[in-house]
């Protein structure tokens, strides 16, 4: 079983470049999933004496050539902090470690801030507070170029392109939601309706005015009754228009990463995770056709922790010409205090979480997260891997 560890750069530079990598090494561990562009975080390190680092809207962790970027240039988190790249890069394939670059794609504070016009937009017209748009034309020039730029620096094998098919909720900020949403009301509340996206429907022949009309009176209806209704759920998914839109919206993730595999093609491979969204309003099987489109731009698939739809995914990605590789991010979580009961429980086991990766066909498992466990924590998770499973 191949092993990778995601790490920050900030715990490497306080550890000691050299000594980290060596130490992963010799843990059986392959590769190091470094944060090249990171959201807002505030984490506990045990190394090296207690450590908290925080950054409220996140930034980008390595030194970007910024001549090569259009509208959107990067915000650099500090040139002591980026500097750690180019030294990682340096000892890993002195190593022989592969480096993959993580890359948070959409979570992306800073650009909300410095371009409102990239935010997503939520069908009731409040932009995100934290999320931009994947149909954004900056937002994927930007993209782009960044994985260009990090992998013609780093020698980088694998760019990790996390939640590039975005829900509305995904890591809000100290979220407030304490009523239920109906399931169908959380699926149209997935829809975007930035400016881009309301661009590409119209080009299409769409109304998005209509759409976001009768969006939103489903939405209010659902969510004021408590539940979803058959009758309301069968009507707009009867709306040819209404399916297109959401075809769109997954679309634009699609173009994304296959641009960004196309500006890497030949240097480094892509790594994606997927859910299902929208499968209330355009069918399972309409769905699993669109999801194998987004899987199938990338080389490799990634079950997310906990997630229900990580068996489907599996499967979808391993019944593609060729199979893609499916990949598992196993956060070596067992103290208590994370970031809530709910989540504990979710993460409570990690040899469960293994497991359930194996069976669902992952040949690489992806330890969470170097900096943020005591060195024993890795290494005896490691070893029981490799005891394990080879
Ligand atoms: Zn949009």
């Amino acid at each position: 079983m191949r092993m990778t560890i995601y790490a920050y750069p900030w715990d490497l530079a306080r550890v000691g470049v050299e000594r980290a990598l060596k130490q992963i090494c010799a843990d059986g561990i392959s590769a190091i999933d470094l944060t090249a562009s990171y959201h807002p975080i505030d984490a506990l390190s045990p190394r090296e004496g207690v450590s908290i680092f925080t950054n409220a809207r996140g930034a980008v962790y390595f030194p970007p050539r910024d001549e090569r970027y259009g509208r959107i240039k990067p915000h650099v988190h500090s040139p002591e902090i980026s500097a750690i790249w180019p030294e990682t890069a340096r000892h890993a394939h002195a190593l022989g470690l592969d480096l993959n670059a993580w890359t948070i794609t959409l979570f992306q504070p800073w650009i909300r801030d410095a371009h409102p016009d990239c935010a997503r937009v939520f069908p009731s017209g409040n932009p995100s507070g934290s999320g931009v748009c994947p149909a954004n034309d900056d937002v994927r020039e930007f993209l782009v170029t960044m994985c260009e730029d990090m992998v013609d620096q780093f020698g980088i094998k694998l760019v990790r392109l996390e939640n590039i098919m975005p829900v509305f909720d995904f890591d809000w900020l100290r979220p407030r939601t304490l009523i239920t949403v109906p399931p169908f009301a959380r699926t149209l509340m997935n829809l975007c309706f930035c400016n881009a996206c309301i661009t590409k429907a119209v080009a299409k022949g769409l109304d998005p005015v209509r759409l976001r009309e009768i969006v939103n009176t489903a939405i209010n209806s659902d969510i004021s009754e408590g539940c979803s209704n058959d009758h309301r759920t069968a009507a707009l998914a009867d709306d040819a228009e209404l399916r297109a839109y959401a075809e769109l919206a997954m679309r634009s993730s699609t173009e994304l990463v296959t641009a960004i595999a196309a500006a890497i093609k030949g240097k480094a491979r892509v790594s994606i995770n997927a859910a299902a969204s929208y499968a209330m309003l355009i069918g399972t099987a309409r769905e699993d056709e669109l999801l194998g489109e987004f899987l199938s731009a990338a080389d490799q698939a990634e079950l997310i922790p906990g997630h229900p739809d990580n068996a489907h995914v599996a499967a979808l990605a391993g019944g593609l010409a060729p199979p893609r590789e499916i990949s598992a991010m196993i956060p070596v979580v067992r103290a208590t205090g994370l970031t809530g009961p709910a989540l504990q429980a979710r993460l409570a086991a990690p040899e469960a979480r293994v497991q359930a990766a194996v069976d669902a066909g992952a040949t690489e498992l992806s330890l969470y997260n170097f900096g943020l466990l005591r060195e024993s924590d890795i290494s005896e998770f490691a070893a029981s891997i490799r005891r394990d499973f080879g």
